[in-house]
This record gives C-alpha cells, sequence and structure tokens, in this order.
C-alpha cells in the first residue's frame, strides 16, 4: 500500500515537472518572439564627449547603460531604436567597444563618426568625409636596416594583418593596404542630405586611423600620397575590422576639425556640427528601413 502511494506521488510530480516545463517553455518562446519583432537598433559611436553628447541629447525615450569605460545611450529617433555610444578615444577603446555592442545589441548598422584631421589640401575645417573606405594606418613593416644605419620612415610599406593567419613578418601577400569599404546603403542615405549641411561640404573619400595624430606635413603628405587617406583620426579602421568581422553594415562620417596641410586651426565646434549631419543621415537611413 505504502509502494503504491509512493509511485502515485513520484508519476504525480513528473507530471507536474513536466506540465511547470511546459509552461516555461511557452514563455521563453513568446520573449524570443516578442524580440525577433523588434527592429534592430542603429549604433552612433563618437569617441569623446564632445563628439557624442549632442545626439545622446537629441534621443527621445533614452536609458543609460554602462559596460567598463563605454557608456551606451539607448533611445529611439522617429520611435526607430537608435543607441548612441560613448566609445573614449582610439583604436583599442574603439574595437572593443564594437565587439560588445554587436554582441549584445545585434545592430542593424553602425555609424562612426567624430572629428579628423585632413590630409587633402583641398578640404577645409567644417567639411565632412563619409568613410567609402577605412584604412588602419597603423599597420606598417619597417624595412632591413643595421645597427647605426638609422630609421627610414618613408620606406615603410603597409602590412595587411587580415591576409593570412600565418607570420605578417615573412608573408609577402600581407604586404598590402587593406581598405575596409563603407557599406552601400548608408552610404546612400548619407549623400542622400548632403544639403543638410551647410557649414562646408560633404564628400567621399578614405578615412585613414592611427593610435598618432600626425603633425608634420611631408608624413601627412606620405599618407596622402600612398594610401590615398583624405583625413586621419583614432578609431575608424578599428570599428570597421570588428564590424567585418560580424558582417555588420559599417560607416565612418569625419568632419575636419583641424588641416595640417592648409592651416586649418583646430576646431571643436566642428564636433557637434557633424552629429547634427549624422542626425539627418539616421533619419533618412531609418526612412529608407521602413519603405
Ligand atoms: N585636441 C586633443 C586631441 C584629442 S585626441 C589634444 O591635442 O590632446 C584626438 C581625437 O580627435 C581622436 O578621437 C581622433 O579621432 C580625433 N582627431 C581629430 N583630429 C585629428 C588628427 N589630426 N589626428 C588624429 N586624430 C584626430
Amino acid at each position: 500500500m505504502k509502494h503504491l502511494n509512493s509511485i502515485r506521488m513520484i508519476t504525480f510530480a513528473l507530471i507536474l515537472f513536466s506540465f511547470l516545463a511546459g509552461c516555461s517553455n511557452d514563455t521563453e518562446q513568446t520573449s524570443a518572439k516578442a524580440e525577433e519583432n523588434e527592429p534592430q537598433p542603429i549604433l552612433v559611436q563618437g569617441p569623446m564627449p564632445i563628439e557624442a553628447e549632442n545626439f545622446a541629447g537629441r534621443l527621445d525615450n533614452v536609458e543609460e547603460e554602462q559596460s567598463g569605460n563605454f557608456v551606451f545611450y539607448k533611445g529611439t529617433v522617429n520611435d526607430y531604436p537608435v543607441i548612441v555610444m560613448k566609445t573614449g578615444k582610439g583604436m583599442e577603446n574603439t574595437a572593443a567597444a564594437t565587439a560588445i555592442s554587436i554582441e549584445k545589441y545585434a545592430p542593424a548598422a553602425i555609424i562612426n563618426q567624430g572629428t579628423s584631421g585632413g590630409h587633402d589640401p583641398d578640404l577645409h575645417v567644417f567639411d565632412i568625409v563619409l568613410g567609402e573606405r577605412t584604412v588602419n594606418l597603423g599597420s606598417l613593416k619597417t624595412g632591413h636596416l643595421e645597427d647605426g644605419e638609422g630609421i627610414a620612415p618613408k620606406e615603410w610599406i603597409p602590412m595587411d594583418l587580415m591576409a593570412s593567419e600565418g607570420s605578417a613578418g615573412e608573408d609577402p601577400d600581407a604586404e598590402n593596404i587593406r581598405y575596409f569599404k563603407g557599406d552601400q546603403e548608408l552610404l546612400a542615405a548619407a549623400k542622400a542630405v548632403k544639403d543638410t549641411h551647410e557649414e562646408g561640404k560633404v564628400v567621399e573619400g578614405t578615412i585613414g586611423s592611427a593610435d598618432v595624430w600626425n603633425n608634420e606635413v611631408d608624413r601627412i603628405q606620405w599618407f596622402h600620397e600612398n594610401f590615398g587617406s583624405s583625413v586621419e583620426e583614432m578609431e575608424g579602421a578599428a570599428g570597421a575590422q570588428i564590424a567585418k568581422a560580424y558582417d555588420t553594415p559599417y560607416l565612418g562620417i569625419r568632419i575636419l576639425s583641424n588641416n595640417k596641410t592648409n592651416d586649418g586651426e583646430y576646431n571643436p565646434d566642428t564636433a557637434e556640427a557633424n552629429q547634427d549631419y549624422v542626425y539627418e543621415v539616421v533619419k533618412q537611413y531609418i526612412s529608407t528601413k521602413a519603405e
């Protein structure tokens, strides 16, 4: 009798357990479905406070999140989810912030924007470059010189760290310039609103990045001639490399805050002007997504 009771108890417990398991499975499926219907957010990156906070201030329904040094302002533009990220300056911050943001938010697209220094003498402070291509200007291999033979930076050659998994020091295939292409849809949205930027012109070009601020005009010209760089900054290529690794659409949009090649003095007000333009680009991109 006792034996029969315990069998009944176990059977009841098993039925109850499978019923509860079934229930929790259902709720998991419903919430996953709700997430699927959420549109994927657009991410807008800015390195310094002056390069991110203006845009963040224009978001509706903002919530702030933080990971490490990185601040995420999660909000909406025209009811579409947009996340502004303050990444901090430089390649390492940008690469890490980009990877974390892709893992956390699965964005539809990423715009990396901010200030830059001109390499092209035809570009002036307040002009904007759309990154048709982005390139790492710090990926270089020096020539072979012996003790006491000095250094010869103009002889340095490009190094493509993505060429293979083998040694970039030995591999002749690695002696090429690696360009990351800007996403065509983002580029089209940016081109469509060029006229909204009144303080300067908007052109397509090549954004060069490294953790270096170049003030030697001959060196700047060397990059301009050998890498085709229109401007330099410290983030774009790092974000582009990670976005490519995850197959996430990416575009750099950089305003000139200075240009050593034509005496363009540094003007921090350019940071806000660029965010005003990028706000128009984001609205345009959202409207094409809705179609
Ligand atoms: N004005 C500050 C520098 C800011 S650090 C100083 O002199 O200490 C550089 C930041 O501005 C980076 O986020 C970079 O992307 C951008 N930048 C603007 N002009 C640049 C230039 N000529 N070279 C490198 N980075 C530049």
